[in-house]
């Protein structure tokens, strides 16, 4: 498994120190309230301070609700754009389970090494099926679909001596429960660790600590639009060559100088880049810098 030594946050303070000694200037802490249209093209953006920074273009990796509806507004373009951000989807069904460990679990059937590569764990095709009904009418399934890794036995910074931290995807989450998630949380990491215990038994009784993070959550700490780490379904109609949706494809929009960078952008989401590269292709492959 390809994993990135200090943690997922060593690879953004690497991206910043080379932006930075590229000559950008990085603004943390500086959220963009609105992208301001003057006439028929973007001119820049209103950071919440009240600030004003004009630009001649405005590159986006917010995802593309927020991007078009919350930022540049739907009054800024014409209805039938504004229709297709209305119907774009992007409610997330997937959390993540963080649990620090006071010391390796076992799997059955793998070695300690082993536990260093990325564990799926699924049920059977029926079972998923299954898994999946519960979570379309607003409940918490009994089963669900973990994709786990355990970066802490190739990184023994993450930990402290002999204890291990395990991180799992977990697929089959509603967005909004009925129980609402107050309730419904405690109810669903009780489930995840009794699913869990059947493949690593024991494993509950080595948690010293635990997080599970919500789609809702992310989407309150991040602005990803339903939570979805990929900034929208990744699916066949929101994929490729139409993502996110046709008038504003190939990272151009179909506003002036508005261009999109991120994960709602081809090729989507996961810690990869493309999206990025891309856009830069494109803005320069269209000159619309000069
Ligand atoms: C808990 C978790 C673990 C993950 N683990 C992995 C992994 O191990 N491997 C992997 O490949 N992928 C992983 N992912 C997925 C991956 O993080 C995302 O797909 C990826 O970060 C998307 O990158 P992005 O730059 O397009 O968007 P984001 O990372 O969402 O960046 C968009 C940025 O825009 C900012 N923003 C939004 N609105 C505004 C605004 N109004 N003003 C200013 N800034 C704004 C946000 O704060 C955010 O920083 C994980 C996701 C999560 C949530």
């Amino acid at each position: 498994m390809t994993q990135v030594i200090g943690g997922m946050g060593a690879l953004g303070s690497v991206l910043a120190e080379v932006a930075t000694k590229q000559g950008a200037t990085l603004r943390l802490n500086s959220p963009v309230a609105s992208i301001t249209k003057t006439d028929d093209s973007v001119s820049g953006v209103t950071l919440a301070s009240g600030e004003a920074i004009s630009a001649k273009l405005v590159i986006s990796s917010a995802d593309p609700r927020t991007t078009f509806r919350d930022l540049l507004g739907y009054q800024q373009m014409e209805v039938g754009m504004a229709r297709r951000v209305e119907h774009y989807r992007s409610r997330s069904g997937t959390a993540k389970l963080h649990l620090a460990l006071s010391a390796l679990p076992q799997f059955a059937g793998l070695t300690d090494r082993q536990l260093a590569e990325r564990l799926v764990i699924t049920p059977s095709m029926d079972g998923m099926e299954r898994a999946l009904n519960p979570m379309k009418y607003n409940e918490i399934s009994t089963q669900h679909t973990f994709d786990i890794s355990i970066p802490s036995v190739a990184d023994a910074s993450l930990a402290p001596t002999d204890q291990h931290v395990l991180t799992a995807i977990v697929h089959y989450v509603p967005y909004a429960p009925d129980l609402g998630w107050e309730a419904a949380r405690p109810q669903l990491l009780a489930q995840l660790l009794a699913e869990l215990e059947a493949y690593a038994p024991g494993i509950g009784s080595l948690v010293t600590a635990s997080e599970l993070i919500v789609p809702s959550d992310l989407e309150a700490s991040h602005g990803m639009t339903g939570g979805n780490w990929n900034h929208g379904e990744l699916s066949i109609d929101q994929a490729l060559m139409m993502r996110p949706f046709p008038g504003s494809t190939q990272y151009a929009t179909a506003v002036d100088g508005l261009y999109l960078c991120g994960a709602g952008a081809h090729p989507g989401g996961g810690l990869q880049g493309l999206p990025g590269r891309n856009a830069a292709k494109e803005i320069l492959k269209r000159g619309a810098l000069s």
